[in-house]
């Protein structure tokens, strides 16, 4: 039977970048390797330009009934001066919270042919692979109380509250113990237990559960012993679990390992498989509508919607095998170009890719 993918393109280069993903899916389509029905949907400042609301009740219902969403990215400055509930990134945020995605997950993969564009030493990143698995709908950004207050002595008092039920520590690490099991079968779980007790609960749960995954290595480290770790000796980890707060910061550190955020696709999953497929990055008003943006992690992000939503890891593999062939071509765009290669825009790079595929047949 056919999937459904619900196309949201968004904001700034938002529908750039995900005209070339689209033109992947369809390219695999046409080869019948994948049987998908494509639909589209209006989200972030584009949905709020034409209804007033940067999640439309349809769009979230054509999300919820989809078997995976492909979003772009959302936001701008047009849209800055609005109030909160009416920017675009509370579309994005009606869209995890509307479809409960609570496991979010982001691979961090160098490949070889970029390493020059690394910040750090060759020697550090080269070869490196491994997945931070976070924790999307709990923890500190949503934990009541919450707010801002004023003490009877006039002062002020800001409060934020972390918070993880048992079940949600569950859930979270059950993702990451199977995941690790399918790679490297390393899993370091992320936490602050020596002063929060919110994750020393988080460590006894993840305790408890090692026992059902022996055939996984599990190992405890403090989040500010894991930052450190991740720009001194990232190769170390295999897949990293942690909460909210901790796996927001420790993702971006993660990601500048790999040269450019233009690389890097992430998974939002439910616990029923859906998913959303997402690049990391913004959208990038300041290279917006000159085609020279960077594709390539919404073409990754298509290959985890395979693997995770669509049930064909090998349709998934091939993507990868084909963004590695193009690189090797010495095709780059501006936010990747290195001496020697060719600079090419957005387009060229998605053509490129569809080729590669199509000789992979
Ligand atoms: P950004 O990720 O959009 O851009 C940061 C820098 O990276 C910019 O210089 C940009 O040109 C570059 N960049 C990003 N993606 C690129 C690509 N594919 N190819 C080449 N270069 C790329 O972050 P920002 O500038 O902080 O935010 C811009 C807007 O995006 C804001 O409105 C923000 O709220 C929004 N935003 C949206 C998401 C999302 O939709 N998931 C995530 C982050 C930021």
């Amino acid at each position: 039977m056919s999937k459904k993918v619900l196309i949201l393109a968004g904001d700034g280069i938002g529908p750039e970048i995900v005209a070339e993903a689209v033109k992947v899916l369809k390219a695999l389509q046409s080869a019948g390797a994948i049987d998908v029905v494509l639909e589209e949907g209006l989200v972030g400042g584009a949905a709020y330009d034409v209804w007033g609301d940067p999640l439309p009740a349809e769009t979230l219902t054509a999300a919820q009934s989809a078997d995976a969403v492909l979003l772009g990215a959302v936001g701008g400055p047009k849209w800055e001066p609005l109030p909160i509930a009416k920017r675009p990134e509370k579309g994005l945020l009606g869209l995890r919270k509307g479809l409960g995605l609570f496991a979010n997950l982001r691979p961090a993969l160098l490949y070889p042919q970029l390493i020059a564009a690394s910040t750090l030493k060759p020697e550090v990143v080269s070869g490196l692979d491994l997945l931070i698995v976070r924790e999307l709908t709990g923890d500190i950004y949503f934990g009541q109380p919450r707010g801002i207050e004023t003490l009877p002595s006039g002062e002020r008092r800001g409060i934020n509250t972390m918070v993880y039920t048992e079940s949600e520590i569950e859930r979270i690490l059950r993702v990451a113990f199977d995941l690790a099991r399918r790679r490297r079968r390393r899993l370091c779980s992320v936490d602050k237990a020596n002063v929060l007790e919110c994750t020393e609960l988080w460590r006894e749960v993840a305790n408890r559960l090692a026992g059902e995954y022996p055939e996984v290595e599990l190992t405890h480290m403090y989040v500010d012993n894991a930052a450190m770790q991740l720009v001194r000796a990232p190769k170390q980890f295999d897949v990293m679990v942690t909460g909210n707060l901790f796996g927001d910061i420790l993702s971006d550190c993660a990601a500048m390992l790999t040269g450019s955020i233009g690389m890097l696709p992430s998974a939002s999953l439910n616990e029923r498989g859906q998913g959303m497929y997402e690049p990391i990055h913004g959208s990038a008003p300041d290279i917006a509508g000159r085609g020279i943006a960077n594709p390539i992690a919404t073409i990754l992000s298509v290959a985890m919607m395979l693997r995770y939503s669509l049930d064909a890891p090998q349709v998934a593999a091939r993507i990868e095998t084909a963004v590695s062939r193009v690189l090797d071509q010495g095709l780059r765009t501006p936010d990747i170009m290195t001496p020697g290669m060719r600079q090419v825009g957005t387009a060229e790079i998605g053509d490129a890719i569809v080729a590669a595929l199509a000789e992979d047949v």
